[in-house]
This record gives structure tokens, sequence and C-alpha cells, in this order.
């Protein structure tokens, strides 16, 4: 069964926290390395006057990308938050930093080797950038040069991992331990283990960032339990399922005033049970696992999910944002709230392509992925 995860407004973000691989709601984005030019100061592409705000970042690391730390961005415009074009989504894929440095007895691997060295060379030349303007995106020749070394899509990727495996699983048993706890369940643990990698990567926010214009939090993830099953670990079972019971009805209130006529709904009764076991959620993450919606009209929207234009795989599920976040976020300066939507669904290529020609910074994959947004009932 593939797990949910679920997440939680959690304290004040500390400012000077610049760890890139962080869940975070508001503030600025952290980004894992400076990016590309065009994703300074975005504008809608809805209304085209807005600048977009940034909503939240969420460090999504897959076992099946293990060469890659993985974050996405979203941006939104709170005036067009009701339809797709008001959002922006950039995931990025950037290779591990530490990438281990004993596979040098291998040719193959030599190559791999002097990217890595060239990559980690970058990002030492990048540490005190300061983010001087002209650092941004004019640097053509660097561009070239990156998108010489970098392999196309991750499914190459893969293959080359698949040759290389013999080899390298000798060293793998060494670098597990080391490698692991930073890709196994970092959703949960991500802030629990900190170590002294936390205190040096260090990514990039933009000094004066337009999209900065929301209060910034942490956002706390843990595994989903659903009140049925806590139920079963309570000896008073009677009791809270009568509390279960109200409070699927006090979640209706809130969710809509028209309670009584869509908890006869059958999807919209599904999804008030469900956010019901824990009503301050904003944020459920299930890679490949299951959108919940509210309406019929959503379940219709996720059903025709986009699909990818490399590899033309459907693009799976990956997490969406519920409305529950509208009221648990803070625009800055006393302007008024004025996100407005259901729920919004990421959508992924189930392997991560991306295009070599324009997604390549840095070594940096930036790929905008796709958003659904169901309208509020
Ligand atoms: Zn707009
Ligand atoms: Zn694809």
């Amino acid at each position: 069964m593939i797990k949910t995860f679920i997440g939680y407004v959690d304290t004040p973000f500390d400012s000077d926290d610049a760890y890139p691989y962080e869940t975070k709601i508001g503030g600025a984005p952290i980004w894992c390395s400076q990016p590309p030019a065009q994703y300074k100061d975005l504008k809608c592409t809805s209304c085209s006057k807005e600048n977009l705000a940034f909503l939240l970042q969420a460090y999504c690391p897959l076992d099946s990308v293990p060469d890659y730390e993985r974050n996405y961005y979203i941006f939104v415009c709170p005036k067009c938050s009701n339809g797709a074009n008001g959002w922006k989504v950039i995931k990025c894929l950037d290779p591990l930093k530490e990438y281990d440095d004993d596979q040098d007895d291998d040719e193959e691997d030599n190559e791999n080797d002097d990217e890595q060295e060239e990559e980690v060379t970058t990002k030492k030349e990048q540490g005190d950038w300061g983010v001087d303007d002209d650092d941004w995106g004019a640097d053509d020749d660097n561009e070239n040069e990156t998108s010489t070394t970098t392999t196309t899509s991750l499914q190459q990727q893969e293959k080359k991992q698949t040759i290389a495996e013999m080899i390298k699983s000798r060293d793998q048993q060494l670098q597990l331990d080391q490698n692991k706890p930073k890709k196994k369940q970092p959703q949960v643990s991500l802030r629990e283990s900190f170590n002294s990698e936390q205190e040096i990567i260090s990514g990039v926010v933009i000094e004066n960032d337009k999209s900065n214009q929301y209060e910034s939090y942490y956002l706390f993830i843990e595994e989903e339990k659903l009140k049925k099953q806590q139920h079963q670990q309570q000896e008073d079972q009677s009791h809270h399922l009568k509390k279960y019971q109200s409070h699927d009805v006090e979640e209706a209130e809130a969710w809509s005033g028209e309670t009584y006529e869509y908890v006869q709904d059958r999807v919209f009764s599904k999804f008030l049970k469900k956010i019901g076991s824990n009503p301050d959620q904003c944020l459920r993450y299930s890679f490949g696992g299951e959108a919940l919606c509210m309406s019929n009209q959503g379940v219709e929207q996720v059903r025709n999910a986009p699909k990818c234009k490399q590899c033309s795989r459907t693009k799976t599920f990956e997490f969406q944002i519920l409305s529950t976040m509208i009221t648990q976020i803070e625009p800055r300066n006393n302007q008024p709230n004025e996100l407005d939507f259901g729920n919004a669904f990421i959508y992924s290529c189930p392997n991560n392509c991306y295009d070599k020609s324009k997604d390549i910074f840095n070594d940096v994959a930036y790929i905008e992925d796709s958003i659904i947004i169901e309208r509020a009932v």
C-alpha cells in the first residue's frame, strides 16, 4: 500500500535557515543552487500583471532517483489561484553533492567523477554569491558546458547505473549508512536528522525576492493515521466514534455552508472523513497514490491527468495542497488573503524526465510540472 504523508503548519521559519532541502510555506524560496534568470520575479501568466507569490517548497526525494535531491517550488498568483494558469510548479533535480568519491576504479565512473568535481567547484564558487544580478542566467558558456556533461533523462541515467551497479555494489554497503538517512523517508525525519551536512549545505535565497509575500513557517510532516486506525488502538471505542462523527459535521460546516447537501455527496463525504481524521492538515503527499478530491468535478479533472511531453506516460499524482492552507498562511503587510481554491494537485512524470536542451542550469534540472486546480465547492 502506498503511504500518505500529511503536512501541518509548524513553528515560524528561522530566517537564518538556508538549508534547501526543507519543507516550508511562505517566505522566499531556498533554491538548491542559483536558479536560471527566468525564475526570478515570476509573473502570473493568467493576469500577466501580478508577481507570483511563493507558496511553499517541498523536499521530495525518491528512491527511484537515488543520485538526486528533489525539490518542489510552488508559486501562485493569489488573484488567479482558482485556475491552473495562476500557478507555477518548478521541480528541481539536484545531483547529490557528496556523490561518492570511491568510484575511481572504473573508466565510465571516472567521467562521473569529473562531472562531480566540476560541480563541487561550481558550488564552492557560488557559495558566497550574495546573489549579484550579474549572476542571473547570463552565464551562457557555463550552460552549454553543463548540457554536454549531463545525461538526457533519468531513464538513461538509470541504465548507466545498472551497468555500474556491479562495480558499485561493493561500495554500496559502506555508503549506505552515510547516504540512507538523507534519502529514506526524509519527509519525516528531515528535521530530526540535523547533522554537519545541514550546516555545510546552504541554498540560495534571492535578496528582495518579489515572491516573498507570506509569513514563513516550517511544515511538519508525518505519516497519515486515519481515525479508524487510531480507534482500533483505543479502549473506549464508542466514545471516540461519537467524537469522530461529530467532528465530521463540524468539518463539513467549516468547509461549506451547504453542509447537509454535500455530506450526501459520496466524494465530499469521503473527503471529509479523511480530512476529519487530521483536520489541520494542509498538504498530502503520496507519490503514485490517490488524489483526494472534494467534488465529482475534481475526480473528473484528475482522471484526465496530463502526459509527460518527453516519454508520453501519464503523469502520476505526487501531492496536493488543501484549501486548509488558505486560512493558515498569512500575507505580509496586512494584505488581504485572496487565495481561492479547493485543492491543488501536483502531477509529475514517473520517469522524472527533463529536456536536456532547456531544463539544465549549472547541473541542476529545473522542470515545470503540472498542476490541477479543483475549485472550491
Ligand atoms: Zn494573476
Ligand atoms: Zn516522462
